[in-house]
């Protein structure tokens, strides 16, 4: 997942970067319109971080031009701007989500996280827990930032769990994801997958357990 945080105070561009990096995410950092404009221009973007007052001129006119070609890059517009009329401004102006200088760093990691969670935004997921991480485009697990050797089916039952990780997963409903019509699943199929992913992730220290609640379904949550 790669970002373009695009914000002129340097000793802030410096923490909003560092942070958004030991977050796991890619970074590049601009600082004024023009060139936030050459690297959207030749990059490809999974969000961006938007400040609004850059030396060259407003982030919001960036903003405009990208809706204008609609262009869907989720975008976060980080401002010291608090009057209600220009948190409307912004996201009618097509942000997807808006943040108040002063804030906290992890609130920003957090919701560039959910950002990237919304349906519409751009399909290159990572989906989260402890420190288990699942691509969802790449279709690659990683433990601790390495790579974990999983299989398709329990890679995509892993999706399952980690999508509504803290609740429970129906096991009818992993049944009918994960075995179509014309390869019926075995008796014990599900819990086949269920035990060989426990131990996959076992194995390779994840620090996240499945649940098994007794007549209902699995449940993952961080350790
Ligand atoms: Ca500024």
């Amino acid at each position: 997942m790669r970002l373009l945080v695009v914000e002129d105070e340097p000793a802030l561009a410096g923490l909003v970067r560092g942070a958004l990096e030991r977050a796991g995410f890619g970074v590049d950092g601009v600082d004024a319109v023009a060139e936030a404009d050459d690297y959207l221009a030749v990059a490809r973007y999974d969000a961006l971080v938007l400040d609004l007052g850059l030396r060259d001129g407003d982030g919001m006119t960036l903003l405009r031009r990208l809706r204008q070609r609609r262009d869907g890059l989720p975008v976060l517009i980080l401002t010291a701007r608090d009057a209600p009329e220009d948190r409307v401004s912004g996201l009618d102006a097509g942000a997807d989500d808006y943040l108040i200088k002063p804030f906290h760093l992890p609130e920003l990691v957090s919701r560039i996280r959910a950002l990237l969670r919304r349906p519409n935004a751009a399909l290159g997921v990572v989906l989260e827990a402890g420190n288990l991480a699942l691509d969802t485009i790449e279709r690659t697990v990683s433990v601790g930032g390495q790579t974990v050797a999983v299989g398709a089916r329990e890679t995509a039952l892993l999706e399952m769990l980690l999508r509504r990780a803290g609740r429970v997963v129906a096991r009818e409903g992993i049944e009918q994801s994960l075995y179509g019509l014309d390869a019926p699943a075995g008796p014990n199929a599900v819990e086949v997958a269920i035990h060989r992913l426990r131990k996959r992730l076992q194995d390779a220290g994840a620090t996240v357990t499945i649940h098994t609640v007794r007549g209902v379904g699995y449940l993952l949550a961080a350790a």
